[in-house]
């Protein structure tokens, strides 16, 4: 078959070039950054592993688990449930079905009531009981509609959904799709929530490292479609700019990663802001998921600012400013590493993003696109869409 071209070394690209590789097709991917990853990309700094943006792995996504070696990525969990500051207190909530005595003590917080729950249980067996493709294929409201319609009360959705789901969706309306909402709850419920020993980065580092050499070429922007050669081409790449790819809209997300000489709660759990007050929606403990994130006798610290949570001022003295309120004087010793602004996060996934669930990667003859912006918002989005488009040139080319 004819060499294929794949703009882009995201984890879209990586896996179209694996999946065609793999078939036996000559392939050259061209990118035009440094590194590969894309979006998921770590900087080493001192001793400290900085990933673009706070982002985790979902153990049960199942395009992730065909295509990585999660032994080799040596995963590092988080305690299942999260670390809610609600009121100037701190409560726990669980996961019941694996932490069984906290899930317990969690019906007790203020954060939503016993019946909330009970809701929550019902809505586990729900997903669970029903595959990804069938979930996909629900009505598609917004978050935010679907929580109401289950009865969920203010106080569980303002103190618990809307941190935690803000985090990931980076939006804290709760606008984005309910597909997504109740793929990402399966999800987080069959599987663990954790980030490799290495850094994120290690995840499209070992998808490279399935490539034969020279595959890649770094540092190759590609401005039009006229510079490619006559052939098969694949776009990979994130939205808009070049070729036949259109302008999705996006999401940003501020990511403040500190130094300290000790972890305020020393547990390996995701802390969100419950009280929705302050520029933190979510806060973690990074050296205490893996410690290989820090160098020895410090901690690494990351707060998560969404993008419309932006002070206009000083955004490192608002988030200190919170912290302190937090975790107390301690945080006046922590030592600000570096502060990331990542204005495309994610593409932008409120009703009808996700109608259909999978938007076709064939644009013409010859032309074909991948990226998480044609299947959903995800490690495991993005990988699903780089295998499609593989198979469709693959299948075209008969
Ligand atoms: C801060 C943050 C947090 C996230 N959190 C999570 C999370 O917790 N869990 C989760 O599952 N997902 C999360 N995501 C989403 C996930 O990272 C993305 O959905 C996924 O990485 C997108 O991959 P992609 O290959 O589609 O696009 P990208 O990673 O954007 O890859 C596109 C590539 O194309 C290259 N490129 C663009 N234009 C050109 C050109 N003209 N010439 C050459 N190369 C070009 C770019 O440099 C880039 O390398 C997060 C994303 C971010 C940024």
């Amino acid at each position: 078959m004819e060499p294929v071209t794949i703009v882009g070394a995201g984890l879209a690209g990586l896996c179209c070039a694996r999946e065609l590789v793999k078939h036996g097709v000559p392939v050259t991917v061209l990118e035009k950054s440094d590194g590969v990853g894309g979006r998921v990309r770590t900087d080493r700094v001192n001793g400290f592993l900085l990933d673009r943006g706070f982002q985790v792995l979902l153990t049960a996504y199942a395009e992730c688990r065909r295509n990585l070696d999660y032994d080799a990525l040596d995963l590092q969990c988080f305690y299942p449930g999260a670390m809610v500051r609600f009121d100037g207190k701190w409560h726990r909530i669980s996961d019941p079905w694996r932490h069984p005595l906290d899930g317990v003590k969690s019906l007790a917080t203020p954060i939503g009531s016993v019946v909330d729950k009970l809701r929550v249980g019902s809505l586990r067996s729900e997903v669970g009981a029903a595959t990804v493709e069938q979930l996909f294929e629900h009505p598609e409201i917004s978050t935010l509609d679907y929580l109401h319609r289950r009865n969920f009360s203010a106080a569980m959705i303002d103190r618990f959904f809307r941190p935690f789901f803000g985090g990931i969706f980076l939006e804290k309306e709760l606008r984005t799709s309910s597909r997504m909402f109740e793929f990402l709850f399966k999800m987080f419920s069959e599987g663990d929530t954790a980030i490799p020993a290495g850094g994120i980065d290690a995840i499209p580092q070992q998808l490279a490292a399935g490539l034969p050499e020279g595959t890649i070429r770094l540092n190759s922007l590609v401005e039009s479609m006229d510079e490619l050669k006559a052939g098969t081409v694949v776009f990979a790449t994130e939205s808009g700019g070049i070729g036949p790819v259109p302008v999705t809209s996006g999401r940003g997300v501020r990511c403040v990663y500190f130094a300290a000489d000790k972890a305020p709660l020393g547990e390996p759990v995701l802390v969100l802001n419950g009280d929705g007050r302050g520029p933190v929606n979510n806060f973690c403990e990074e050296s205490s998921i893996a410690g290989s994130y820090a160098p020895a006798g410090a901690v690494l610290l990351s707060a998560s600012v969404l993008a419309g949570d932006t002070p206009t001022l000083n955004l490192e003295a608002a988030v200190t400013a919170q912290l302190r309120v937090w975790f107390g004087p301690q945080v006046n010793r922590w030592q600000h590493l570096r502060t990331y602004t990542i204005p495309y996060a994610q593409p932008e996934q409120a009703p009808p993003a996700l109608s259909p669930a999978q938007r076709s990667v064939r644009v013409r003859k010859g032309v074909y696109a991948c990226g998480d912006w044609l299947d959903n918002a995800s490690l495991n989005g993005a990988m699903v869409s780089g295998r499609r488009a593989a198979e469709a040139v693959l299948e075209d080319a008969g």
